[in-house]
């Protein structure tokens, strides 16, 4: 029989910052080959897999806002065009390793990738197909963490699995204090009362109302993004 895993479907967010490693260049392929190679592997579990590309490798918003005469929005939508182009170096990759790929972005960009439509990113989904979802909400001031959590919700997926460069959650900076320690599972209340940086908190805030659990882990440990969609990393019980 087959071998059951957590989670039937998943939310796997990947920030800008991950994609660019330590590589001058905004992307580095090591990067997005490692992610195709791991989200393949789970695939063919029969895991059906959804992702959430950030932009801050190439823009973000919010630290160009105001200099130069450029208003946040503007600033912001120069940031989801930047999770497209992110989104569509994924996809290119990941076909190129045989794992069919669809980008569906939250404005449209019919010439580029499908524009967002619920129901057939889910038929996607069904039929094994990996969908990256780009332009985050389509909606300045928001993040993609948002997005990411905003779209497991939409899909029904069961988990934000969020790739980033440390191990997990931390009570301070451990790139900056090295006494900064690694904590374990959190309530969601903890995240926003300790102001843990997670997420934002309107990405935690809409998975606490909507009970999703989020969990933090590290994407430069080879194995970890399949370790994370299987659910290896996921606690027991009703934790963040
Ligand atoms: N952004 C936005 N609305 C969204 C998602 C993203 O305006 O719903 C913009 C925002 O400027 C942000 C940039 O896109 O700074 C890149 O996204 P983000 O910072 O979330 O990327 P990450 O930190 O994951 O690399």
């Amino acid at each position: 029989s087959k071998p059951s895993y957590k989670w039937r479907r998943v939310l796997l967010k990947v920030s800008g910052e991950a994609l660019a490693g330590d590589q001058l260049q905004n992307i580095d392929p090591k990067i997005t080959m490692a992610i195709a190679r791991e989200v393949a592997t789970v695939t063919r579990l029969g895991i059906e897999v959804a992702l959430v590309v950030g932009g801050g490798n190439i823009f973000r918003g919010s630290s160009w806002a105001g200099s130069s005469g450029l208003d946040r929005s503007s600033a912001d939508y120069i940031g989801m065009l930047a999770t497209v182009m992110n989104a569509i170096f994924l996809q290119a990759t990941m076909e190129s390793i045989g794992i069919p790929t669809r980008v569906q972005t939250a404005f449209r960009m019919s010439e580029v990738a499908e524009p967002y439509i619920r129901r057939r990113a889910v038929r996607h989904l069904e039929k094994g197909r990996v969908v990256i979802f780009a332009a985050g909400t389509g909606n300045p001031f928001f993040t993609t963490d948002t997005a990411a959590a905003l779209r497991c919700a939409e899909i029904n997926a069961e988990v934000v699995l969020k790739a980033t460069n440390v191990d997990g959650v931390y009570d301070d900076d451990p790139r900056r204090n090295p006494h900064a320690r690694l904590l374990d599972t959190l309530t969601y209340e903890e995240v926003t009362s300790k102001d843990l940086s997670v997420m934002d908190m309107t990405a935690i805030t809409l998975c606490q109302e909507n009970n999703i659990p989020v969990v933090v882990f590290n994407l430069n440990k080879p194995g970890n993004i399949s370790k994370a969609i299987k659910g290896c990393f996921a606690k027991q019980g009703r934790s963040l």
